[in-house]
């Protein structure tokens, strides 16, 4: 495979900060890839999915671009009871993973796949997957490497459920195989200081262990029914209150994804909506009434069942003392799709935001993502909004105890204020057991808050000077460089 040089594109991630590389590969096979890390020796490496990272992870730091774009066949498959496994490339995209499970076919599939591919096709029970980062044009590679399970972990878990085995490159060039191991279920950030072949070693790696080039996949059934809505709240309590009545309805085993958007966030993206075509389908909200808003994806086994748990849910807004009158209710796909718009837009608005201060005034603001407990909610939200630096937007998988907040300086004063705030949090993550959460990932951007409030960090550091002494493998990324 040949080495060319590296177009600007390849030289950041969606955070539009530049990286410098001396020349960049993009492997087409396994085979490929194993030649790329044993040729480039003692060169460093950053390894590359679709760059759609937030955190400056696929931005090369010296040295060369391992692009696994164009290695994005399936490679494997199999159907048995109605069970589809598939082994892909990691560059295939979130896209065309979700368009074969709903068509059972598709581009870029091996030969021998095809067989099962065609079994599934003609086979009543569609299958799903349900780790969603929402940024469909994430690689699988990537969506593995940053643990990115997305909104459905609060009903499926963390990305590992779904992983039945990984192909990984190490930095010498050896193919290995790695599967799960016994490793509780995680979805704090980083990766568990586990043996070279457990599957959990590299999900949230990061690209800083070895290059992850396949992934044997398992999928759950696509529920029959699914709807989402959208709550909106007069406050942080009563929005706590009604969540805590959900959590314990007979509703909660159903309910695939509960999700907080405060006023700010929403407010990000009706700005934006005029303006950026893809924004456009999202529903007109006007936040001023509001302070916050949930939104609800539920799962149901038909119809009947659906519409009950709906009612109970408009029930228990009611109760919670929230207008159930305002709820934006979606059962069809394209319904559904105006408000996954909405909760998508939110990032990419508070990124370009981000993109725009940068451009601005060279500093990039920083963003949090923190895991608390059920019982710690409240007084996070709390915690975060009186010591705001500057204006800001929280979001996260609040059913997953996932509170994100993204900061927006205005000026050079502000700019320095964002950036303290981080030692401030990290002083409250520690006083009250808070571990950053496995969301949008950690990158060279977000490190120095893993290094300072992540139970695990030490125990990866040793790993990753085992594996890579010399810290060729996306240097800086999630450990400085030189170690
Ligand atoms: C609008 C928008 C919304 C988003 N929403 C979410 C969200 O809700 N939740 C969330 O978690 N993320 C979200 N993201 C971030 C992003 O989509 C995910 O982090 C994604 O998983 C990264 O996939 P990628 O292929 O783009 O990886 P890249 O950005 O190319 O790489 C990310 C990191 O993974 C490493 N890497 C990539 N491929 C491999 C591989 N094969 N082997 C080893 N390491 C590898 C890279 O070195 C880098 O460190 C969003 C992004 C955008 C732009």
């Amino acid at each position: 495979m040949d080495l060319g040089p590296v177009t600007e594109e390849y030289l950041s991630d969606e955070a539009a900060v530049p990286g410098q590389a001396d020349a960049a590969g993009f492997p087409c096979t396994l085979a490929q890839v194993a030649e790329f890390m044993r040729q480039a020796a003692r060169t460093p490496v950053t390894v590359q999915g679709a760059r759609t990272g937030l955190c400056l992870g696929a931005a090369p730091r010296g040295g060369l671009a391992l692009n696994l774009s164009r290695f994005n066949r399936v490679s494997r498959a199999a159907y048995e009871n109605e069970n589809l496994n598939l082994t892909v490339e990691a560059g295939m995209t979130l896209a065309a993973l979700q368009e074969l499970l709903q068509k059972g076919g598709g581009e870029n599939i091996a030969e021998e796949a095809g067989p099962a591919l065609a079994a599934y096709a003609s086979g009543k029970q569609k299958c799903f997957f349900p780790p969603n980062p929402t940024e469909t044009s994430a690689t699988l590679g990537g969506i593995v490497a940053c643990n990115s399970a997305g909104g459905h972990m609060l009903a499926y878990g963390g990305l590992g459920n779904f992983v039945r085995e990984l192909t990984v490159v190490l930095g010498n060039g050896e193919v290995i195989k790695a599967r799960p191991g016994s490793a509780e279920d995680r979805l704090k950030a980083g990766f568990h200081p586990l043996g070279l072949h457990d599957a959990a070693l590299y999900i949230g790696s990061e690209g800083a262990l070895g290059i992850i080039a396949e992934i044997s996949l398992s999928f759950s059934p696509l529920p029959p029914q699914r709807h989402s809505l959208l709550c909106s709240f007069k406050d942080d309590g009563q929005m706590r209150s009604f969540q805590e009545a959900l959590r314990q309805s007979r509703v909660m085993p159903r309910l695939m994804t509960l999700d907080y958007l405060d006023r700010e966030s929403v407010d990000l993206v009706m700005a934006k909506k005029a303006e950026i075509s893809s924004l456009r389908a999202a529903p007109d909200l006007d936040s001023a009434a509001c302070a916050c808003f949930l939104f609800l994806e539920l799962a149901g086994p038909d119809e009947k069942r659906s519409l009950e748990d709906l009612e109970l849910i408009l029930q228990l807004l009611e109760e919670a003392g929230a207008d159930s009158e305002q709820v934006l209710a979606a059962g069809g796909e394209a319904e559904r799709q105006r408000l996954e718009v909405l909760r998508h837009g939110v990032v990419k608005t508070a990124n370009l935001a981000h993109t725009a201060i940068y451009r601005a005034r060279h500093t990039l603001p920083p963003f949090f993502d923190l895991l608390v407990n059920p019982g710690q909610a409240g007084e996070t939200l709390a915690w975060l909004r009186s010591l705001l630096p500057c204006p800001g937007a929280i979001f996260g998988h609040m059913g997953a105890g996932h509170i994100h907040l993204h900061l927006f300086p205005e000026n050079e004063a502000q700019d320095q204020a964002a950036q303290g705030f981080a030692s401030r949090l990290a002083v409250f993550m520690g006083e009250k057991g808070i571990m950053p959460a496995a969301a949008f990932a950690a990158g060279a951007r977000r490190r120095a808050l893993l290094e300072d409030t992540l139970d695990d960090y030490k125990k990866m550091l040793r790993i990753k000077q085992e594996l890579d002494p010399r810290h060729l493998m996306n240097r800086g990324c999630l450990f400085a460089s030189p170690i």
